[in-house]
């Protein structure tokens, strides 16, 4: 089944090429002022940033990592408090929770999208809460403690259904952070803010990750946290620097999160690019929608509500064996991914919150089934049809293998 050719998972090597000129002239530029942390750079990337995200403010940061767990205590999250989010995430997300002093929970997700359910998280904040008298807040009775944020995940490249999601979290006076470090440009179609809206200006904050393989990708590590509220953006711009409010005068214990200067600049020569290889990727999504429409029922391919406008961070399809599916790819020398093969509640770090198989359905389902194929704005339409057609062949020969 060898046919010469490696189609990789993710091709990061050819746009770097393309832009180098203009990625060394940015190291080149960075060398002669040494102004190698925060800065002109930082800051006219962070301006940019936030425009394209049409928030009002954007906090440079060292990950998305640090994104999510400042913008998680920045928010307001105080140890001791219960943090939801979904189980079918990198483990980032509830890390973040961890670090801030707070304990992750968990909903289901949809079967279709992926993402925070919200009905289940209106019955997480109904039947599987009691509520505080004392300060009206929602307490889990699994953790004991005081529901004050939530963490909706913006998987593969869309968007979570934000609108049920916000007006339960008005409800039940929750702080909102979106993770969107797949969703960089994803958009929702809104009720509540009249119209289409864009990844990281919907929650209090948002956090992205410039992680070299994300839609945006820094060439190195890079994540930032975005908001239009401007207290919390003050609050995460301490943060990230040991909690300075200028040099040596600490109002509070920050940690080392800053954004180097470098990193901004190659962010902003990528930035430039960044709406037209979202426009690539869903061009290579309509194209592999298109080679399976044939396939229905053996291959599910992604779901996209009309609520939502996603930019296919990953191109993920589901199959009943896909560990099957995943040998003979890379038996062809395609390269797959899972995202993500161990659902949080089951991964060891989480034990202690005795959590079993078939607390979470849905996403564990989803953990066994899911494989993602190769997706990047680059991907030529004659090499996706060979993925097709060996994903095609290799679910044939299953199902005849099962007949016998
Ligand atoms: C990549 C990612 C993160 C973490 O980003 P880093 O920059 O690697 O710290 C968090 N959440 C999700 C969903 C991610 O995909």
């Amino acid at each position: 089944m060898i046919t010469g050719e490696q189609i990789p998972l993710v091709d990061l090597v050819t746009p770097h090429q393309e832009l180098e000129e203009e990625l060394v002239s940015v190291f080149k530029a960075a060398l002669k002022t040494a102004r190698f942390i925060g800065g002109p750079m930082v800051e006219a990337f962070e301006r940019e940033f936030a425009e394209f995200c049409d928030a009002r403010h954007c906090v440079g940061v060292g990950s998305g990592t640090d994104a999510l767990r400042f913008a998680l205590i920045a928010g307001g999250v105080q140890p001791g408090d219960t943090v939801v989010t979904v189980p079918n995430t990198f483990i980032a997300t509830t890390e973040a929770i961890s670090q801030a002093g707070a304990r992750p929970d968990f909903v289901d997700v949809d079967d279709r999208t992926y993402t925070m359910d919200p009905e289940k998280l209106r019955s997480y904040l109904e039947i599987g809460c009691t509520r505080d008298v004392k300060t009206n807040q929602a307490v889990s009775k699994r953790t004991g403690g005081p529901v004050t944020a939530v963490i909706p995940v913006h998987l593969y490249g869309q968007m979570a259904d934000m609108d049920p999601i916000l007006d339960l979290a008005a409800q039940y006076n929750l702080i909102v952070v979106e993770d969107a470090c797949q969703a960089h440009g994803a958009e929702y179609l809104s009720k509540r803010g009249n119209g289409w809206r864009k990844a990281g200006s919907m929650g209090h904050a948002a956090a992205f990750s410039f992680y070299p393989g994300k839609n945006l990708g820094a060439c190195g590590e890079a994540g930032a946290i975005t908001t239009n509220d401007e207290q919390l953006a003050r609050r995460c711009q301490m943060l990230r620097d040991h909690g300075q409010s200028r040099k040596y005068f600490h109002d509070l214990e920050g940690y080392n999160g800053r954004l180097d200067a470098i990193q901004a600049g190659l962010l902003r020569v990528k930035l430039r690019h960044l709406a037209k290889w979202n426009e690539q990727r869903r061009e290579r999504a309509r194209d592999y929608d298109e080679l399976f429409a044939n396939a229905e029922g053996a291959v599910v391919l992604p779901h996209v509500p009309i609520w939502s406008r996603p930019v296919y961070h990953l191109y993920v399809v589901r199959v009943s064996d896909r560990e099957q599916l995943q040998m003979g790819l890379t038996a062809a020398g395609i390269g797959t991914g899972i995202h993500y093969p161990v659902p949080l509640h089951l991964s060891k770090p989480y034990e202690a919150l005795r959590l079993r198989p078939g607390d979470f359905p849905v996403a564990e389902q989803a953990a066994s089934q899911v494989l993602s194929l190769p997706m990047f704005p680059g991907l030529s339409p004659e090499r996706q049809r060979l993925i097709v057609t060996k994903v095609l062949q290799s679910i044939a020969v299953r199902e005849t293998g099962a007949l016998r």
